[in-house]
């Protein structure tokens, strides 16, 4: 089993790197976030406890992260590569996760930090929309759908997730400063972290991972 970690400010371009990365390689992606709202959606005990932090932009206690991981990567086997999107957030978490890969004889190869000004943050996120039926990303700016409000790729509806309002997002890059940026530290003392520039062309920063990854074999 293979591990890599793309970490980065909400709004980094995580979640676009990952999708494409998938249709690339062989990389399964793992993104918390959207475990975490399929279960709010779907009313599951993890959905319940979790709606309430996501809501106000915080994090979910690790209790309830690392419970949701492991069972995802016990339903895996032996040849899988993952990427996770949005996990690890903490230190706390960055070590259960080595726990965990450690029971499979696996461990995180690469962490990807796509590093992003603020300003640039603030304006994908509030531009950002998602599409309700196959979880394509948009941006009413930089990656418009050919038809407003509808998805290019399966003609699903768009939507704004509802924590991509101003006051949340606040929160979301506080956080982020606060206990997520300590993880750059943790991962560049095992020698893991590659610093990406988030702030190019999404082609750009897809490039510079992949070509990481493949030079690695
Ligand atoms: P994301 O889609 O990655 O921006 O995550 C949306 C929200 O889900 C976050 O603001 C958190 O409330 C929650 N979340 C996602 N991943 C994690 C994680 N690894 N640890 C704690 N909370 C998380």
């Amino acid at each position: 089993m293979n591990a890599i970690v793309l970490l980065g400010a909400p709004g980094a371009g995580k979640g676009t790197a990952a999708e494409r990365i998938r249709t690339e390689t062989d990389y399964k992606h793992i993104s918390t976030g959207d475990m975490l709202r399929e279960a709010v959606k779907a009313h599951t005990p993890v959905g319940t406890q979790a709606e309430a932090y996501m809501k106000r932009g915080e994090l979910v206690p690790d209790s309830i992260m690392v419970c949701l991981v492991e069972e995802r990567l016990s339903r895996g086997v032996a040849s899988d590569k993952y990427m996770f999107d949005g996990f690890p957030r903490t230190i706390e978490q960055a070590k259960l996760l080595d726990a965990v890969l450690g029971k499979l004889n696996a461990k995180v190869d690469y962490v990807f930090y796509l590093d992003a000004p603020r300003e640039l943050l603030l304006s994908r996120l509030t531009g950002r929309r998602i599409c309700r039926s196959c979880g394509a990303n948009y941006h009413v700016v930089n990656i418009p759908p050919k038809k407003a409000g509808v998805c290019d790729a399966c003609g699903g509806e768009l939507y704004q997730r509802s924590d991509d309002t101003e006051a949340t997002i606040g929160t979301r890059l506080e956080v982020f400063k606060e206990q997520t940026k300590s993880l750059i530290e943790y991962y560049s003392q095992r020698g893991v972290l590659v610093r990406v520039d988030a702030a190019q062309h999404r082609d750009l920063t897809l490039k510079e991972i992949l070509g990481r990854l493949k030079s690695a074999g």
